[in-house]
């Protein structure tokens, strides 16, 4: 049975920061027969069709999350260097906040969320504000993070009213699907912040949840993430500066492992029924998230298109010249049946179109074909190439084959921007 899930994890795609990849923690998962995989890298959701992919092959339900960076004195920016000192620490501070797609719409404001950071929120990093927030919260559920986050940097400082107001803020936006997290990490900072958030959690009625911060898979790869942590930082092992937090206790731990922790070390500060509880509800986010994501390329659809490729093929075989020839007319079978079965047919004429329409109406100049396309006697005949794979010997399969996905054409044009 499953007893907790580590819903609060980094990979390799939290950069200079996290160090383990997916195969590796799903590796490890499984072998301790975990259901569920989740990931809240820093600032991206990056790792996203890796997740899908390997949760896939390995039968696990993926997670969609993300530790953002949040700040509300982004508009500030812009006018830094007329800022008070005050200020401009308030519009540097990047504080940490977990959110979790729960459904459909909640994965499609999780990306909307973290596109927002890149695009109109990047200052050091993608930020985002409360306001935005608020406006994409439907679908998501949110955790309130590590020590970096402004809920438990309030409580460090002793600022208990100016907690209380964020917490309840934050409820007032997520509900039922906002959780207090509480973190075993051997820190003094962090305990302190757990006995009050477990204080919180009975007097608002607000749910507990045990994470672990995982930035690597093993205990031992503690040396390495701290390498990771000191190239970003430009400190050394032998001078470790710039290293906001110090703990070694970021490993994918087993549920013995948190067990024989909280055993040790924490069962004078975490009560036993607040383990047992921020532990399962850990598992109760991962049973309540219900997010499909359709991983098909998603082209246009050309009416007909089946059709008007072998038209178009056979007309220029009779062109060239080959369609006597039995090798291009069961070349062309060959290849017609990959991409028919593929659905690509569509595709495939849609890209023949641009082509034509950069040739003809832009005069512009297009490349012979670049990659493995230049492998389909159905490109050639096309228009998409000007190689004759036959005659140069190149295969169809590197560029397509019914068991694999697929490459796409590579198109070389003059003037890009203004096709696209
Ligand atoms: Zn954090
Ligand atoms: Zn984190």
């Amino acid at each position: 049975m499953n007893e907790f899930v580590h819903i609060h994890l980094h990979t390799d795609f939290s950069c200079l920061d996290g160090y383990s990849d997916i195969k590796q923690y799903i590796q490890k998962a499984k072998k301790n027969n975990i259901k569920y995989f989740s990931v809240t890298d820093h600032g991206n959701c990056a790792c996203i069709p890796k997740l899908i992919q390997e949760c896939r092959e390995n039968e696990i339900k993926p997670i969609f999350g993300c530790e953002f960076y949040v700040n509300n004195f982004h508009h500030l920016v812009p006018n830094f260097k007329n800022l008070s000192d005050e200020e401009k620490y308030l519009v540097k501070k990047n504080n940490h906040l977990i959110l979790i797609a729960k459904n459909d719409i909640g994965y499609e404001n999780l990306i909307k969320l973290s596109s927002e950071s890149w695009i109109n929120g990047f200052y050091y990093k993608p930020r985002i504000s409360l306001d935005l927030i608020k406006k994409y919260s439907e679908g998501l559920i949110c955790t309130t993070a590590c020590l970096g986050s402004e809920l438990s940097q309030y409580i460090i400082k002793e600022k208990y009213k100016e907690a209380i107001d964020l917490v309840k803020e934050y409820k007032d936006i997520f509900g039922k699907d906002y959780y207090l997290e509480i973190q075993m990490i051997n820190m003094k900072e962090q305990d302190d912040v757990n006995s009050y958030l477990i204080s919180l959690s009975n007097k608002l009625d607000i749910p507990l949840v045990l994470t672990n911060d995982v930035h690597y898979c093993e205990k031992s790869e503690f040396i390495n993430q701290q390498i990771l942590l000191l190239l970003n930082s430009k400190g050394t092992i032998s001078k470790p500066e710039g290293l906001e937090f110090h703990t070694n206790q970021l490993w994918y731990k087993t549920i013995d492992e948190l067990d024989e922790l909280w055993e040790n070390n924490y069962k004078s500060t975490i009560p036993l029924e607040e383990y047992k509880e921020s532990k399962i509800n850990t598992v109760k986010i991962c049973e309540k998230c219900n997010v499909v994501i359709d991983t098909n390329p998603k082209f246009p659809k050309i009416e007909n298109a089946e059709n008007e490729i072998s038209e178009r093929c056979i007309t220029a075989m009779k062109k060239k010249g080959l369609y006597k020839n039995k090798i291009y007319r069961d070349r062309f079978l060959k290849e017609y049946e990959v991409i028919f079965s593929k659905n690509y047919c569509s595709y495939f004429m849609v890209v023949t179109k641009i082509i034509e329409y950069v040739k003809n109406e832009l005069k512009e100049q297009v490349g012979p074909g670049r990659g493995s396309c230049g492998g389909s006697l159905i490109c050639y005949l096309l228009g998409i190439t000007q190689v004759d794979p036959i005659k140069h010997e190149l295969f169809f399969e590197r560029f397509l084959s019914k068991s694999r996905g697929g490459k796409f054409a590579k198109l070389q044009f003059e003037e890009k921007d203004e096709i696209i």
